[in-house]
């Protein structure tokens, strides 16, 4: 739904100065609704629990018309448990606004490399989940390292020989896994990296992020994947997608500079650097005058504030 959008007629329009602007300022102005491209973690919640308010601001502005979409570096989850999740704390969420970098992953596939049928995943289940949804025949790098101890094969034998091979984070990653999907890249399969953030942080702290294991496999086979969260472009053009938009009109809210705020500059898009979560207020005012973000909130007030005046 899109707020009622401005119009004038030409009858009202006479040669007066003052409306002459008014008429042209009309006639240029475009739908209002804003696109919201929404960070997850440390801004919709914090690990388990919400961010106090964000849900509310988030639904006040899709009854006002506003297109919400939920953009996540995390491959690990299946689209419709962020669903439930998210309408459990009343954010405003169907099936189509929750786009991971899983499912933005299928979708670049789909998109760029129509010749791919089999896909070795090195990554969680619910990575595995999205590819099927989008009719790949999805190789698991686990089931692809059992099968090669076991008949003594190589990685891209026991994996069927593939097409591709996707890459996130693999909360059970084995040193054979890793093999597996080395071989297959080293054997000419596409290389496609679901993000290349460097860490993840769990409850426990800090631990190594998919991009770790990716640099791995870069390494081991001298092969640069394409990358599709951010900062690279493609997350944020599938979540626009997804609602019928381009991401260069979106506003990216967001907690991380490296990700968020750098995604929103590579499509051209406005940006609110949340600081709720892993960034503070001296972070942004050391950024350089040409990369800080379009504003800056606090909590889920000054967020409010925010977007009424964009
Ligand atoms: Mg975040």
């Amino acid at each position: 739904m899109r707020r009622p959008v401005p119009t004038s007629g030409s009858r009202s329009c006479v040669a007066t100065p003052e409306i002459v602007r008014a008429c042209r300022g009309a006639a240029s102005i475009e739908p209002v609704s804003l696109l919201l491209l929404v960070d997850l973690d440390g801004v919709v919640y914090r690990g388990t629990e919400p961010v106090p308010g964000v849900a509310r601001v988030l639904a006040d502005r899709a009854d006002l018309g506003d297109d919400v979409v939920y953009v996540t570096n995390n491959s690990m989850h299946y689209g419709a448990d962020y669903q439930a999740r998210l309408a459990g704390m009343g954010a405003p969420v169907s099936p189509r606004t929750v786009v991971s970098s899983a499912r933005a992953t299928a979708a670049y596939l789909r998109e760029h490399d129509p010749g791919i049928r089999r896909v070795l995943v090195l990554g969680a289940a619910g990575l595995e989940r999205e590819l099927r949804d989008e009719g790949y025949d999805v190789v698991t790098a686990g089931a692809a390292a059992t099968r090669a101890a076991q008949e003594g094969l190589d990685g891209f034998a026991a994996a069927g020989r593939p097409d591709a091979v996707v890459v996130g984070l693999d909360p059970n990653l084995t040193y054979l896994r890793l093999a597996v999907a080395s071989d297959c890249i080293r054997a000419g399969a596409h290389f496609i990296a679901t993000n290349r953030d460097p860490v993840y942080p769990t409850e426990r702290g800090v631990r190594p992020g998919a991009g770790s294991l990716v640099i791995a496999l870069e390494t081991a086979t001298g092969v640069v994947p394409v990358s599709i969260g951010k900062p690279a472009p493609y997350l944020l053009e599938a979540a626009a997608a997804a609602v019928g938009r381009s991401a260069a009109e979106a506003v990216m809210i967001g907690d991380n500079l490296a990700t968020d705020l750098a995604g929103a500059r590579a499509v051209g898009a406005r940006s609110v650097v949340m600081l709720t979560g892993v960034t503070t207020l001296a972070e942004v005012e050391a950024l350089p005058p040409d990369a800080r973000p379009t504003a800056v909130a606090a909590d889920a007030d000054e967020l409010a504030a925010v977007l009424a005046r964009l």
